[in-house]
């Protein structure tokens, strides 16, 4: 399997491009649309809510086990697990742990808000149940590789979630260049943010050319035989290695 060109994809389930906006359209227009677009394409992901998320939409946070993708753990609300003391850390976890379960008793992946999780918490996603963690980044400093610490197996996010919205003729040879990439995208980013006051890197693109870009991305990816792995399928590989 590890021989297989293989491709996870992660999507971050929250408000609209947190801490700017606390709208939700990205819940009430882009996670419908992202959701039947996987289920048309046959393709599985792995979806990193947010606690909150799924307290408030039951019924479209059910769709990801149902179709098939694996859920995983995206803190109880969006703030960063480096602005919590250990104590409210594992509160957060907890929380998030109790709602996310009622919909996937196999709850076992992770992923921090803002890709930022202290080194010396992980203990804790351990007592809670958690095995996988995809709270680093391979594109910012020190350029963690995938790495299995104590009895948690950390899997670097690739590259930063803008690049997916670039044109596929532009992200694609990039894309290709990386053995087992883990690319991640939001909810919000496929409704129009153009008119909003967020960063324009978090704007660009949003919308229906997101959507278009992705499925593209999709389609190129099946035509060349990759795998869509989930997060704990591709955390599993590197127990071959
Ligand atoms: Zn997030």
């Amino acid at each position: 399997m590890s021989l297989m060109k293989n491709i996870t994809i992660t999507v971050d389930v929250e408000e609209d491009c947190p801490p700017m906006l606390t709208s939700t359209r990205g819940m009430e227009e882009g996670l419908p649309e992202l959701l039947d677009l996987f289920k048309k394409e046959g393709i599985r992901a792995t979806f990193f809510v947010t606690g909150m998320m799924a307290k408030q939409y039951p019924d479209l946070i059910s769709r990801i086990p149902e179709e098939g993708h694996e859920l995983g753990c995206h803190g109880y609300t969006h703030t960063r697990f480096d602005r919590m003391d250990k104590e409210e850390a594992r509160l957060a976890l907890k929380q998030a742990g109790k709602i996310l379960r009622q919909f996937e008793r196999k709850l076992v992946s992770f992923r921090a808000p803002n890709l930022q999780f202290p080194r010396d918490y992980l203990g804790l996603l351990e007592d809670e149940g958690f095995r996988y963690d995809s709270s680093i980044a391979a594109y910012k400093p020190p350029f963690p590789r995938s790495r299995i610490e104590g009895k948690i197996i950390r899997i670097p996010a690739t590259i930063t979630s803008s690049f997916v919205r670039l044109p596929p003729g532009f992200f694609l040879p990039l894309l290709k260049r990386w053995e087992s990439p883990v690319i991640f995208v939001h909810p919000w980013e496929f409704v129009d943010m153009s008119n909003t006051s967020i960063r324009l890197d978090c704007k660009f693109n949003t919308g229906g050319k997101a959507l278009n870009n992705i499925k593209i991305l999709i389609r190129a990816l099946k035509s060349q035989h990759y795998s869509f792995l989930t997060l704990q399928e591709r955390a599993n590989l590197e127990r071959h290695k």
